[in-house]
């Protein structure tokens, strides 16, 4: 078990881009693990990534910092993947994905022959149909086989809730789940503030809140990434920090629930494909994925959103 190994916590990144090396940065920031390796195919870049991480070492926890080989990811606990392209403005995730799938490929197995215990975290897009192409590639358990997913979407909606209540977005509970793209489905009717719903709020304490414009809302929450793209030409503090927050479940076998992405198998009548529903994530990856009581119309939007990421899968070669 991971969370048993308390003095040494080993971490790979492979792709030192913007996303990878944010990752690690708010990963040192918070002293979560006491080895971390950068690797990229463009060695100068994980080279830089990692001295200019590793000139902060007066600041943070101590950790040993290195660029280097596959070979030097030996014995990782955790693998974060981020190697690939990333959307360029225009385009939406799922135009990533033979790119990426080629990557894919090259990667997994190099990864695998070094690491055949650790549990590996996709970030690279699009992030369910990646994951499940690293499930086929390493032959892993599923459990141990993660994506991103919509951790990051579902903190946006909490922002977005957040901002629209007036409290912080710590205080309410709220989930996008399906695909992380443009298929992924706003859980309204499950969304709370201290277990009490949205429209209940607004009745017995919001009454300065203005009407809840959920297309608005969800809008917001699904065009965020187009609009950063758009603004400054890719997304990465948030994801890091989205990392970050998934990995410290990893690593302190937490028992947190996240939605993450992970093979379904029969949950909500979905088989075979990678998505995202609140999930129990511990030391041994993803030990449990939430059934919810969604409402038909949800349901719905889910199904459909497993259709599109099937058929994305069933036209890959691998
Ligand atoms: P980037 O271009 O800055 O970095 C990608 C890195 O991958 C580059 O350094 C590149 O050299 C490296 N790379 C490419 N092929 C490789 C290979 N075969 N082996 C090793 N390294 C290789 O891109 P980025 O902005 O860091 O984005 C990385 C990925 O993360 C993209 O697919 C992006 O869409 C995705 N992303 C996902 C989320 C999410 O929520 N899941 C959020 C933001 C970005």
């Amino acid at each position: 078990m991971l969370g048993t190994q308390l003095a040494r916590r080993k971490v790979a990144v492979i792709g030192a881009g913007l996303v990878g090396a944010t990752s690690a940065y708010a990963m040192i920031i918070s002293g979560m693990c006491s080895e971390l390796v950068m690797i990229d195919v463009n060695k100068d870049r994980a080279r830089g990534e990692m001295l200019d991480l590793m000139h902060g070492a007066s600041f943070v926890k101590p950790v040993k910092i290195t660029a280097g080989d596959y070979k030097d990811a030996a014995n990782a606990d955790i693998v974060l993947i981020a190697a690939g392209a990333n959307q360029k403005p225009g385009e939406n995730r799922l135009d990533l994905v033979i790119r990426n799938t080629e990557v894919f490929k090259e990667i997994i197995p190099r990864i695998c022959a070094v690491c055949p215990d650790a549990l590996l975290l996709v970030v690279t897009n699009p992030v369910d149909i990646l994951t499940w192409v690293t499930l086929k590639v390493s032959g892993f358990h599923p459990s141990r086989v993660i994506g991103s997913g919509t951790v990051l979407d579902s903190s946006r909606f909490r922002r977005v809730l957040s901002d629209y209540l007036g409290l912080a977005a710590i205080s309410v509970h709220a989930h996008i789940i399906g695909e992380h793209g443009d298929t992924e489905v706003p859980v309204w009717s499950l969304a709370n503030v201290a277990g009490v719903p949205l429209a209940e709020f607004k009745r017995t304490v919001g009454n300065n809140i203005q009407p809840l414009d959920k297309d608005r809302l969800f809008w917001e929450v699904k065009n965020a990434a187009n609009e950063i793209i758009s603004g400054k030409g890719a997304t990465y503090y948030a994801i890091g920090l989205a990392v970050r927050r998934i990995m410290e479940a990893v690593l302190r076998d937490e028992n947190s629930i996240l939605t993450v992405s992970s093979l379904l198998e029969g949950v909500h009548g979905i088989s075979g494909v990678c998505l995202s529903l609140p999930s129990i994530v511990n030391a041994s990856g993803v030990s449990g994925v939430l059934e919810l009581p969604i409402d038909d119309g949800e349901r719905q939007q889910l199904l459909r959103s497993a259709e599109t990421i099937k058929s994305v899968i069933d036209g890959l070669k691998l």
